[in-house]
């Protein structure tokens, strides 16, 4: 297994509405879908799908939504030994309205989410140590991210942290991070820099990286993402679709960054790949439903 996710699994219910609901409010005419997602599945969906071998860690409820949900990463050729039934909470879930202009309001119900223990870590241990790229994101409990990071400290693997949701971390965690990667509002978050530009972006990516960490990328939307390492630092640029649905796009590019790192590809090369995927993803509904397949993402690329 080259890459291994650690992260969140949520099943996500979509309904589609002219306004979001006001408190106490009921609106008729809604169109409704189900959709897998969670930002650690759709990473992990992601990088299956680019191309990468990858496995799982994580929590569900051993309810009709986590066997759907494992089903799904199996499709996908996932490893799932370490996608845990957990007899105690349901699986997560996560209700969604979609306004007419785009708009959206999102309640989560963690669920067995909230379990993924250090413990859990411990039992991946030896898929977790045979890992070239681990990625973690912050809708598991943060002892879990700190337990893997502690793991992955001073050994050869890459530790991708997407710090999604928004959350203030310590130095102590930073410093064993190898790549960050967050959107402005995260970035902004974490440093305490409102990213208006390009020198925005870069105040922040250096901000971080004087905390410790080797590379920052600070995705920017359509823009592309704003890349700080040793060697590189500067925009790569975005690819140019007609957006439909930007959810998951951040968790698409995590997966295929990954495989473009576990390749071998230079720094820019990866980043490229990564927004070539993303912006696949903006184009169609839903999270995992919406992460592109290899020959698209080559397609894209040219
Ligand atoms: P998040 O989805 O986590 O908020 P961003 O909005 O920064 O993060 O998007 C992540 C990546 O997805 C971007 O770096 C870019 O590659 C791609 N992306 C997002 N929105 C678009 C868009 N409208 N057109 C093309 N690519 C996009």
């Amino acid at each position: 297994m080259n890459i291994v996710v650690v992260g969140s699994s949520n099943t996500d219910m979509i309904v589609k509405v002219p306004h979001i609901p006001r408190p106490g409010e009921t609106i008729l005419g809604g169109a409704f879908s189900i959709a897998a997602g969670g930002k650690g599945a759709n990473q992990a969906v992601a990088a299956a799908r680019a191309g990468g071998q990858v496995a799982f860690v994580a929590r569900v409820g051993d309810d009709l939504f986590g066997r759907q949900a494992i089903l799904g990463f199996k499709k996908d050729a996932i490893n799932v030994r370490h996608v845990v039934k957990d007899h105690k909470a349901p699986s997560g879930v996560a209700l969604i309205f979609v306004a007419a202009d785009g708009e959206n309001s999102i309640a989560v119900a963690s669920g067995a989410n909230d379990n993924l223990s250090p413990q859990d870590v411990r039992a991946a241990r030896a898929v977790l140590e045979a890992a070239e790229i681990i990625i973690m994101q912050l809708e598991t409990p943060l002892e879990t991210v700190r337990a893997v990071a502690g793991m992955a400290f001073g050994k050869k693997v890459t530790f991708i942290l997407n710090p999604a949701p928004a959350r203030p971390l310590d130095d102590d965690l930073l410093k064993k991070i190898t790549i960050i990667t967050p959107n402005e509002t995260e970035a902004a978050l974490l440093t305490g820099i409102k990213i208006k530009d390009d020198a925005g972006a870069e105040r922040a990516a250096k901000a971080l990286a004087a905390k410790g960490v080797k590379i920052v990328i600070i995705t920017l939307g359509a823009k592309g993402a704003y890349v700080c390492s040793e060697k590189f630092k500067g925009v790569v640029p975005g690819f140019k679709v007609k957006a439909v649905d930007s959810t998951a796009a951040g968790d698409v590019f995590n997966g295929a960054l990954a495989v473009a790192l576990a390749e071998g590809k230079p720094l820019d090369q990866a980043v490229r790949f990564a927004n070539a995927a993303a912006a696949l993803s903006v184009i169609k509904m839903g999270a995992q439903p919406s992460a592109p397949r290899r020959a698209e993402i080559d397609k894209m690329l040219g």
